[in-house]
């Protein structure tokens, strides 16, 4: 049934995989097991991208993959994987998936799905065709049971079985499809892109957590504004997913995390580190700014004003999305420390420099800079300031008008 394609035709050679995927595979067909590498590897793989991380699917069951594995442990609850260590990486080992989707809640949403099926079931419950690809190391074959590699060829994302009954399995499809589309450059079929804006309300009842790794994922994919964007145009962001429209329907917000996000792009496309913490003070920033600034204008003291502004928006925001804690210290910090840039006396300035997040603000000042927030004189006298000897710098602080 499967259409099996030979290297010959995709050119994907077994050395392309990763040690420990190679591995894992190997082990498994040498102790009777199917295994193969599956999803977004495969995928990725055939487009000459490296993937980020390799699965594997096979027919073993998590129990007989830890027993094969000493490096290993069955996680989850709702979806059951085995995660095997070799070396410094981890491989998602899963069995699979079959049989009828198991338990679904009133609005259709999968709760449980840990009945194993066959490698043709498994297929079948996967979301794109692109994303149900399997590779044989051992004879280095794709098998391909919906087209995927027609729609790849193609660049196209093609979601597999009903789109709207698939959505409404599991709502964070409507955010995959953005986001891979983006990702790989292709488009997303018109029967696959239709349902969306009818299912985008499904995302509220999603536990915050999965949907915040979900927007994880989006900002490091290197199209980060590209897929805010889109989201936006297809309704999944207003009262549907909070933090999105904190970015696309507040005043002055989009413009300024269009500008962060396109040098955060820049930065993840030449394989550099981006601060989360700082991502996320970008697309809050304007919600707390806009509040802050109608505080001040009401009378209130800036840096109190400014403290009031962020509570409230946290307020607005906790309810429907947690942001963990990690990041939420240093969004936080780079919002408090705005005031501070305008204090230009006395010893201010050098015990400013001293504070540990400098460095993470003055690059936040000076992206409000380019919006016209703030006056760029003032972000080129601490530009000078960094770099000065220090009697420059009390020349600097004695000139400041
Ligand atoms: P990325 O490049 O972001 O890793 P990916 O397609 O590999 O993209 P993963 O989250 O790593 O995404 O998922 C691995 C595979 O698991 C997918 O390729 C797909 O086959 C399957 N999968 C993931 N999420 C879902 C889902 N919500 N519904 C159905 N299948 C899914
Ligand atoms: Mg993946």
């Amino acid at each position: 049934r499967p259409k099996i394609y030979p290297v010959t035709q995709h050119g994907v050679h077994r050395d392309r995989l990763s040690f420990a995927a190679l591995k894992i595979t190997t082990r498994l067909q040498e102790a009777g097991f199917q295994a193969y590498v599956v999803g977004g590897a495969v995928r990725d793989l055939m487009l000459g991208v490296d993937p980020k991380d390799f699965d594997v699917a096979t027919n073993a069951t998590p129990e007989e993959v830890h027993h094969l594995f000493r490096r290993s442990r069955i996680i989850g609850r709702r979806f059951r994987i085995v995660h095997v260590m070799v070396g410094p990486e981890t491989i998602e080992v899963t069995t699979f998936r079959g049989g009828e989707v198991g338990d679904k809640n009133e609005t259709g949403r999968i709760m449980a799905d840990n009945t194993y099926g066959s490698q043709e079931e498994d297929a079948h419950r996967r979301d794109f065709t692109v994303n149900a690809l399997f590779y044989d190391p051992s004879d280095e074959t794709v098998i391909d049971y919906h087209h995927g590699v027609k729609d790849l060829n193609a660049k196209k994302l093609v979601m597999i079985g009903q789109p709207a009954r698939r959505y409404q399995e599991d709502p964070v499809r409507m955010l995959r499809a953005v986001r891979l589309a983006a990702k790989l450059g292709f488009e997303i079929d018109e029967a696959t892109q239709k349902p969306i804006r009818s299912h985008a309300h499904l995302l509220k009842n999603e536990p915050p957590a999965r949907l915040f790794d979900e927007l994880l994922k989006l900002l490091h994919s290197g199209q980060g504004f590209e897929c805010l964007k889109k989201l936006s145009d297809e309704g999944l962001s207003h009262g549907n997913f909070p933090l999105l429209a904190a970015v696309m329907d507040e005043p002055g917000s989009e413009a300024f995390v269009k500008l962060a996000l396109d040098s955060t792009d820049a930065r993840i496309r030449a394989d550099k580190p981006v601060s989360v913490g700082f991502l996320l003070a970008t697309m809050l920033w304007h919600q707390v700014y806009n509040r802050w600034q109608r505080r001040v204008e009401n009378g209130e003291k800036s840096v109190g004003a400014l403290l009031e502004a962020m509570a409230d928006v946290e307020a607005l925001q906790d309810n429907d999305f947690a942001i963990p804690r990690r990041f939420s210290t240093t969004m936080r910090e780079i919002w408090m420390l705005q005031p501070r840039f305008e204090s230009r006396s006395g010893q201010r300035p050098f015990r400013f420099l001293e504070q540990p997040r400098f460095r993470a603000a003055y690059d936040f000042l000076a992206l409000r800079a380019e919006v016209g927030e703030v006056d760029r004189e003032l972000v080129d006298w601490w530009t000078r300031f960094q770099s000065a000897n220090d009697d420059t710098r009390l020349d600097m602080i004695a000139n400041v008008k």
